[in-house]
């Protein structure tokens, strides 16, 4: 496939930059505007509305008016036709949204190509849910005679609040069960890139999704996000993001007891067995921590390595790590970016002291760039770390950078009870050509995705969640709608 790139301002100028509240792109109510970055340059990449608890009120009263109002009449097919226009309207700008997210993220251009399947595949999986969701009819044993039956209904005004780390893929996740379910929403995209978000307004309007219906308020996260997580009119949030602020919603969602749902972060173990096959778990693992410069929630970043291929695996992965080309995500051959900001780069960095602090060794990487063409961007070296154990800070807390933690083990068992020896359940992986070793670990993990022989991809009809601190709720699959929807019992005397 050949990958277009285009000059940075014939993106970025023509984009929205103000709020989407009831159809129209307005300025927020107090003028604020806040900046986005480049982070593989370092330089503004555009100045953004910043909307504040005000907006949201406006926000929340629009999607109010849109779920009681037209939108409530929209038969499922219609909803499904407005889905469908959207995904067609996605590929078709498939090249802009792709460079949207690579500029104001810093994702390669290729990982933007290679998730081009999920992007068009989200809002047609959701579509063809539209025309599916439904109740039943059910044996009822009270005196006399008596139908009862179920109906599903929309829950309401959903709050959904996004992180940066795949702006495209995650805002789709989360339109597509608010149009899918009749429902409404206010969404806060993250402060660091929200320019996706607001495209993909655009191409809601221009799909035919209704005004209000959508409505997108990017800015603050303890200030728009908190008001919209507070607001009495939300009757759902769906959050993404990291386990301090999934508290904090789970707080201020007391308010009027909304419906929560947590998509969280994790600290995912990734088992390479002395059996499995090692160039493809090299591979294969190696991807599983690198990919997105390990800011995927569920990235593989503590590598548990049987003992007799321990030093053998840990060469290899540190090669591999070597060989992947770091740079500007423009680059089509660019395989790994920078991180998203400063902070997240100085966090990376400070993780680095931690655990060379505990005793681990660098096998490779360990270091931020700069020097030469990224100096002025956020580059940390892919790193693998060894000689880690699994209570070391490192093995325990998610970095969300492009770390890997290298911890020995030598039996089955010790393998799940270091796996499972975390806070965290969102992800797992195994290396194996056993397939006993790789049933048993794919039961003996607690863990929301196991993968085995292959790391991290995702599908819209597989369901996708965490266990423990991970978070509550699954994305994908029938059961999403679920976390959408109110069931009514309907009880008739005949
Ligand atoms: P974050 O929690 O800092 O921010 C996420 C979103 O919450 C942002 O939009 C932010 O503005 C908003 N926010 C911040 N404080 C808030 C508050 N007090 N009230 C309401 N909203 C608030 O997370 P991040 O740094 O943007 O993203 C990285 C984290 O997200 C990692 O922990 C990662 O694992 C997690 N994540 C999880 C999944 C998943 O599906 N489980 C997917 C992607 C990322």
């Amino acid at each position: 496939m050949t990958i277009n790139v285009n000059p940075i301002a014939d993106i970025i100028a023509p984009l929205p930059k103000q709020l989407l509240i009831d159809g129209k792109f307005v300025p927020s109510l107090s003028g604020k505007t806040f900046k986005t970055f480049n982070p593989a340059t370092g330089e503004m990449l555009a100045e953004v509305s910043e909307g504040g608890a005000a907006d949201i009120d406006l926000a929340v009263a629009a999607a109010r008016r849109a779920f009681t109002g037209p939108w409530s009449r929209f038969t499922p097919f219609q909803r499904q036709q407005c889905l469908l226009r959207f995904a067609d309207l996605v590929e078709k700008h498939f090249e802009t949204l792709a460079h949207i997210d690579v500029l104001d993220m810093g994702a390669p251009i290729t990982s933007m190509y290679a998730r081009r399947q999920r992007a068009l595949g989200l809002p047609r999986f959701y579509a063809g849910m539209c025309t599916v969701i439904s109740g039943g009819t059910l044996p009822n044993s009270m005196p006399g005679e008596v139908f009862t039956y179920t109906l599903k209904e929309p829950v309401g005004v959903v709050g959904a609040i996004t992180p940066w780390n795949a702006p495209l893929t995650s805002t789709i996740w989360k339109i597509g069960p608010v149009l899918a379910t009749g429902c409404t929403m206010v969404l806060k995209p993250a402060e660091d890139a929200p320019l996706t978000a607001l495209r993909l307004g655009e191409l809601l309007l221009e799909a035919g999704v209704p005004e209000g219906v959508v409505n997108i308020v990017p800015g603050f996260g303890h200030i728009a996000g908190d008001a919209l997580a507070r607001h009495m009119d939300v009757d759902k949030v769906a959050f993404t993001g990291s386990d301090l602020t999934g508290r904090k919603i789970i707080e201020a969602s007391k308010s009027n007891i909304k419906r929560v749902t947590l998509e969280l972060g994790g600290k995912s173990p990734d088992i390479i067995f002395a059996d499995c096959d090692m160039d493809a778990a090299v591979a294969g693992a190696g991807m599983g921590v690198f990919a997105n410069t390990g800011q995927i929630c569920c990235a593989g970043t503590r590598l548990l390595v049987q003992r007799p291929i321990y030093e053998e695996f840990v060469a290899r992965v540190s090669d591999y790590a070597k060989s992947l080309k770091v740079g500007n995500g423009l680059d089509p051959a660019t395989q790994i970016g920078p991180v998203v900001n400063a902070k997240q780069l100085d966090r990376v960095a400070g993780y680095m002291e931690i655990g060379l602090g505990e005793g681990v060794t660098a096998a490779t990487g360990g270091k931020r760039i700069t020097e030469g063409a990224l100096k002025d961007g956020y580059f940390f070296e892919p790193t693998v770390l060894s000689g880690v154990t699994n209570d070391m800070r490192i093995a325990q807390e998610e970095i969300f950078g492009p770390v890997a933690a290298a911890i020995p083990f030598d039996t089955l068992e010790e393998a799940a009870a270091i796996a499972n020896d975390t806070v965290f359940g969102l992800g797992g992986g195994v290396w194996t050509t056993n397939v006993s070793t790789a049933h048993r670990m794919a039961k003996a993990i607690r863990a929301g995705t196991v993968w085995v022989n292959t790391y991290g991809g995702l599908d819209p009809a597989v369901p996708f969640g965490g266990y423990k601190t991970s978070g509550y709720g699954r994305e994908s699959g029938v059961e999403h709608l679920d976390a959408y929807l109110e069931t009514k019992s309907v009880v008739m005397k005949l």
